[in-house]
């Protein structure tokens, strides 16, 4: 009895562990480190980042074998720019970013960071390229200070504080009664789901990542903390490589490109201004959008959540 209970109460810290963290990849990825499904080639040499042009060519990926999930998707985020992924729930927008943080292997083609195959890279340096503010942040049982320095475990109090004052959750922090120190998380405070997305700006922000990936990061938030994030975001954004996975277009319009994805393809492509043109499917989304926002704010809106 006392055999069998050690090994399941240790399962069961695991299974906690990975529950509470299933949004944070990177954390569950270092939780699972022995059963990754994605290993580094033997000679596997570091990432070398220089301006950051990340190319998906003709990815093919399925996550199980009998469903193909992306077909023959192929684009370029040209160094230093956004290209933002819109389309409906399920079509595969939050696989893209899987893919690039190799969370697992393609099928078909190949994805490269400065023309190197993601493959052929140390998954460490790989991951230390990439920041991401994800759909729902999660924040580990440990103290807020801990929280935004897990995006770089050296950091300084300065720096810490630093990012803080950038995401503009300084303040928050000051005023709670045990400052950076306050425990969070499921087990401390709970935060908003606003000023845990300004947590995940902070890490993000202290990690200095040349390439940055928005899951949906606003989809959370009410409209008025939408805007003021979304302004952070761009900010953040500038000079950075960056994947916007967009809800709301309004927020994407002035992306280099947008792609639009339906059933794992890529159907349309191209600038705000060119996609409207071709009166296609995402003139059609916007339209259907545009016509929403003249809904008063206060009003429920189920668009939101998908
Ligand atoms: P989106 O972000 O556009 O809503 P996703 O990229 O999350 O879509 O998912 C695309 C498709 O892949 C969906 O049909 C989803 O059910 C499926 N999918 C996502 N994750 C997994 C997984 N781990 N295993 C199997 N299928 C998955
Ligand atoms: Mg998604």
């Amino acid at each position: 009895m006392i055999q069998l209970y050690i090994p399941l109460n240790f399962l069961g810290v695991i299974y906690r562990e990975i529950k509470q963290s299933l949004a944070d990849m990177e954390r569950l990825f270092k939780l699972l480190d022995q059963h990754r499904e994605v290993a580094d080639v033997p000679n596997a040499q570091p990432l070398a980042v220089k301006g950051a042009e990340v190319k998906f060519a003709h990815v093919d990926f399925s996550y199980e074998a009998k469903r193909q999930i992306l077909f023959d998707v192929d684009f370029t985020i040209a160094a230093g720019t956004t290209t933002a992924v819109v389309g409906h729930s399920g079509s595969g927008k939050s696989t893209l970013s899987r893919l690039l943080f190799r969370f697992y292997d393609i099928n078909a083609g190949s994805i490269t960071i400065d023309g190197q195959d993601l493959r052929n890279v140390t998954q460490t340096s790989l991951r230390k390229s990439i920041g991401i503010v994800p759909q729902d942040t999660v924040l580990f049982n440990d103290t807020i200070e801990y929280n935004i320095a897990y995006g770089k475990p050296d950091a300084t109090r300065e720096e810490i504080v630093a990012a803080a004052k950038a995401a503009y959750i300084h303040d928050f922090i000051e005023s709670l009664p045990d400052g950076y120190g306050s425990m969070v998380g499921e087990r401390g405070l709970k935060l908003s789901g606003g000023e845990k997305q300004r947590v995940a700006i902070a890490r993000t922000l202290l990690k200095n990542p040349a390439i940055l990936i928005f899951d949906e990061a606003t989809s959370a938030l009410d409209s008025r903390a939408e805007q003021a994030i979304q302004a952070q975001l761009k900010e953040i954004a500038k000079d950075r490589t960056t994947l916007v996975i967009a809800h709301r277009l309004s927020t994407i319009a002035d992306a280099s490109q947008i792609l639009v994805l339906d059933h794992g393809r890529i159907i349309e492509r191209g600038t705000h201004g060119q996609l409207l043109a071709q009166n296609g499917a995402y003139a059609q989304m916007w339209e259907r959008q545009q016509a929403r926002q003249e809904v008063p704010v206060s009003s429920p809106r189920a668009d939101d959540r998908d």
